[in-house]
C-alpha cells in the first residue's frame, strides 16, 4: 500500500545536469568553518543532482534537523544505521546474482584508472548507476532486464584488470570463470529477462527472476500457502512474507529471513541497531514496538510480526517513526514475499494538521461513500495520519521512494486495530521544487485548464495522497469467509487496491466537505485534480512505457483503468472528450459532476470485487481498461514527451547522519547532504555490504 507515489509524483521537471566536480569545488571554496548545514541555508538547496538514461537523481532536505533534541537525533541515528544495514537484502531478493554483479561493478568503478571520458567507460558507468538505482539488474519500474550500452568485450577488459581479491570469487573459482559467468548474466538478454512477470498465461513464478522461489512452480507455491491458512480464524498472519520457498529433496521448505537464518549477517546488524534505538525511545509505546520488531527478527515467526505491527499502530504519540522490515509484496508475482525496506522519519507538526483533519473525519467519509451498505466499515478504527519528513530511506524505498505510506498491510490488523498513514512531506517538496511547467504546457488542453493546474495541482496532489492513504486504503470491509484479496484477486489485487484507494480520493476531491473542513480553498482545486488524473492516466504516464509494450505496473494499471473506464462510460454524455488538434491528442473533462458520479460507481464496483473476492470481474476491469495501449496514441505521446528532455523516473540521494562522539557518548548528530550519487552508492556498498554474494 506503500509505494503510492510512484505515479503521483509524476510531476516532472526539466533538470540540468551538474557535474559533481564543479559542485565539490564550489563547496571547498567556502570558508572552512561553514558546516554543510550553513551552506544549505546560505544557498538555495539543490534538489536535482543528475540525470541519465530514463532516471533523474534528486536530493531532499530535512527541515530543522539541527533543532531536534539530542535524544531524538540519537534515536534517528540508530534507526538510520538499522535501515542501511539491510540494504544488501533487497539486491538479493530482486535477483539471485545481483550482489555478485553489483560488487563486480563497484570494484570496476572504484579501481578504474583509464580515461574517465572514454565512451565505453561512460556507458558502463551509466549501467552501474542504473543497477544501483534499481537495486539490481532489472528496471525498478517496468521490471525489464537492463542491458548495458557498452560492449561485453570492454566490460571483460576492464574487469580483467582487477586483482582477484577485488572480486567476490567463490572458493575454487578462477577470475576468468567468475567474470565470464557475470558477463553472461549482464549481457545475455535471455537470462532473467523479467523481474516480476504478471503475464497470466505463463507460470508467474518460473517466468519471474526474483529470488523468492527456487525449483517451485506457481501452483506448488500457491497450494503451499493456501494450505497454511486457518479458515476458522480471521487473524491469519501473511504467510510466506519473510522467507524464500525452495524445494529440497522433493519437499517444499521455507528459508526464513531471520537471525540465524537466511540474510542473518544483515539482520544481526539491524537487530543490533534496533536494540540501541530502544534504549533512547521517546516513550514506552515506541520502545515496546522496537522490542517486538527485534523479537520478530530473532524468531522469524510471523505472529511476532503481527504483534509488532499492533504495537506499531498503537504508537501514535512519537515524533520519530520507522518502517523496517519485509513490507511490500509488489516484487513477488504471487504477492506473498515482502521486500526489505526502511523509512526513518520525523514528524512535521505544522503540515500534519491537514492530514489529521481528514483522518479525524474518516467515519464521515466512510458513511457518505458510494459503497454498498454492507461493504462500509461501521467503525473506522484508529486511522492515524501525519506528514513526516524522511531522514533516510533504504531497500525497496530507495533510491526510488514512495510519497505516501499506509501500513500495516495485514488486512485483519487494519480492520481490527487500525493503520497508520503518512505523507512524506519533504519528498513531495523535493519533487515540486525539481518540477517544471513543461509537462503541463504540453499535455493540457487550454489556458484555463493549465492555469488551474498551475494554481492548484500542488495542493490537489497532497490532498489526493492524504485521502488515498488515510481514508482510501482504510475504507471498506471484506465479506465473512472471503479471505485476503491477495488470495482471491491474485495478480490483480495490487492494481485493484490502488484503484480503490485512488477512487476514494477522487470521489471526495469534488466534495464541498473538504472546503467546509478548511483543507481545500474551493472546488476549482478538485477540478484540477480531475483534469490531472485523466490526463496522466490516459496520456502522460504512457511516456514511461516503451512502444509496443503493455502496462504492467500496478499503480499505472490502476490509473489507466480508472481513467479509461470513466472515458468509456461517460462517452454517451460526453463527460470526457477526446480532442485532436494539430496532431496533438488531449482528453478534456466537460462535466466534472458527472465524472464524480462515475468515479463513485466504479468505486462501489471495485469495493464489491474486493469484498466478495470476485476474481473474474476484477480481471476484466484491469485487462479491459488497464493494460492495453492504443499504438498510435502511444507513438504520439512518446514523440511529444521526448522534446521535453525529462527523464520520467526519479529517485534520491540519501542524507548522511554523522554522530559526534566524545568519551564514548554521542554528544551530537550532524546531517550532511551528499551531492554525488556514484560516491554515495560506492560508500554504502562498502560500509553495509554484509551479505555474501550467494545466500
Ligand atoms: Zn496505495
Amino acid at each position: 500500500m506503500n509505494n503510492y507515489f510512484k505515479i503521483a509524483a509524476f510531476t516532472i521537471v526539466l533538470s540540468s545536469c551538474h557535474s559533481s566536480d564543479n559542485e565539490l569545488s564550489n563547496l571547498q571554496a567556502k570558508p572552512k568553518k561553514d558546516t554543510l548545514q550553513e551552506v544549505i541555508q546560505q544557498e538555495k538547496f539543490e534538489y536535482v543532482a543528475e540525470q541519465f538514461s530514463d532516471l533523474r537523481v534528486l536530493r531532499y532536505h530535512v527541515k530543522d534537523f539541527d533543532k531536534i533534541p539530542l535524544q531524538t537525533k540519537t534515536l534517528l541515528y540508530y534507526l538510520y544505521e538499522a535501515a542501511l544495514s539491510g540494504r544488501d537484502i533487497i539486491y538479493d531478493q530482486n535477483y539471485k546474482y545481483n550482489l555478485a554483479i553489483r560488487k563486480t561493478l563497484e570494484a570496476i568503478v572504484s579501481n578504474y584508472n583509464g580515461n574517465a571520458e572514454d565512451e565505453q567507460y561512460q556507458k558502463l558507468l551509466v549501467y552501474a548507476k542504473r543497477v544501483w538505482f534499481s537495486n539490481g539488474i532489472h528496471h525498478h519500474y517496468n521490471m525489464d532486464k537492463i542491458l548495458p550500452e557498452c560492449s561485453k568485450d570492454f566490460f571483460l577488459e576492464v574487469a580483467n584488470d582487477l586483482e582477484p581479491t577485488e572480486l567476490p570469487l567463490s572458493v575454487g573459482e578462477t577470475k576468468t570463470q567468475f567474470l565470464n559467468f557475470i558477463a553472461n548474466q549482464i549481457f545475455d538478454p535471455k537470462i532473467a529477462s523479467k523481474k516480476v512477470s504478471l503475464d497470466s498465461k505463463t507460470d508467474l513464478v518460473k517466468s519471474s527472476a526474483v529470488n523468492f522461489y527456487e525449483g517451485v512452480t506457481q501452483k506448488e507455491a500457491s497450494d503451499f500457502y493456501t494450505a497454511q491458512v486457518n479458515k476458522s480464524s480471521n487473524q491469519n498472519p501473511m504467510y510466506g512474507l519473510n522467507s524464500k520457498l525452495v524445494k529440497e529433496n522433493g519437499k517444499l521448505v521455507e528459508k526464513i529471513w531471520k537471525v540465524g537464518g537466511m540474510y542473518s549477517a544483515s539482520i544481526e546488524k539491524i537487530v543490533y541497531w534496533l536494540e540501541q534505538a530502544a534504549t533512547v525511545a521517546e516513550n514506552e509505546a515506541q520502545k515496546t514496538a522496537l522490542e517486538k520488531l527485534v523479537k520478530f527478527y530473532k524468531s522469524g515467526d510471523l505472529n511476532d510480526f503481527d504483534d509488532y505491527n499492533i504495537a506499531w499502530v498503537n504508537d501514535t504519540a512519537s515524533s520519530v517513526d520507522v518502517v523496517n522490515g519485509f513490507i511490500e509484496v509488489y516484487q513477488d508475482p504471487l504477492g506473498k514475499k515482502g521486500s526489505f525496506e526502511s523509512v526513518v522519519s520525523v514528524k512535521d507538526f505544522e503540515a500534519s494538521k491537514r492530514i489529521a483533519t481528514i483522518g479525524k473525519n474518516a467515519q464521515w467519509f466512510e458513511d457518505n461513500s458510494p459503497l454498498l451498505p454492507q461493504h462500509k466499515k461501521k467503525n473506522v478504527k484508529g486511522i492515524s495520519a501525519k506528514v513526516i519528513n524522511a531522514v533516510v530511506e533504504s531497500g525497496d524505498s530507495s533510491p526510488s521512494t514512495p510519497i505516501g505510506i499506509n501500513l500495516p498491510n495485514n488486512e485483519w490488523i487494519r480492520e481490527e486495530k487500525g493503520s497508520k498513514s503518512v505523507n512524506l512531506g519533504n519528498i513531495v517538496e523535493a519533487y515540486e521544487e525539481a518540477a517544471g511547467a513543461n509537462v503541463t504546457d504540453e499535455f493540457y488542453y487550454n489556458d484555463e485548464i493549465k492555469g488551474r493546474i498551475k494554481t492548484y495541482a500542488s495542493l490537489a496532489d497532497k490532498l489526493h495522497t492524504d485521502m488515498h492513504e488515510v481514508i482510501g486504503h482504510a475504507s471498506g470491509v471484506i465479506e465473512p469467509g472471503i479471505g485476503q484479496p491477495q488470495e482471491t484477486l491474485k495478480n490483480y489485487s495490487s492494481a485493484l487496491e490502488e484503484g480503490r484507494a485512488d477512487l476514494v480520493a477522487l470521489y471526495y476531491l469534488l466534495d464541498p466537505k473538504l472546503v467546509e473542513l478548511g483543507v481545500m480553498p474551493n472546488l476549482e482545486c478538485g477540478k484540477a485534480a480531475y483534469d490531472e488524473y485523466i490526463t496522466k492516466g490516459l496520456i502522460v504516464q504512457l511516456s514511461r512505457i516503451k512502444l509496443g509494450k503493455e502496462i504492467e505496473e500496478a499503480h499505472m494499471r490502476n490509473r489507466k483503468m480508472v481513467a479509461a473506464w470513466a472515458f468509456e462510460k461517460g462517452a454517451k454524455e460526453n463527460v470526457i472528450e477526446k480532442k485532436v488538434e494539430n496532431g496533438k491528442t488531449y482528453f478534456v473533462v466537460n462535466d466534472y459532476n458527472k465524472l464524480r458520479v462515475l468515479f463513485g460507481e466504479l468505486l462501489r464496483e471495485i469495493q464489491r470485487v474486493k469484498s466478495q473476492g470476485d476474481y473474474k470481474a476484477g480481471q476484466a476491469l484491469i485487462e479491459n481498461y488497464g493494460v492495453k495501449i492504443d499504438q498510435d496514441l502511444h507513438k504520439e505521446i512518446l514523440e511529444r514527451y521526448s522534446h521535453l528532455k525529462i527523464a520520467p523516473y526519479a529517485g534520491f540521494i540519501q542524507p548522511k547522519l554523522i554522530p559526534i562522539i566524545e568519551g564514548g557518548k554521542i554528544i551530537d548528530v550532524k546531517i550532511e547532504y551528499p551531492k554525488d550519487f556514484t560516491t554515495q552508492m560506492l560508500e554504502l556498498g562498502k560500509k553495509y555490504g554484509f551479505l555474501p554474494v550467494l545466500n
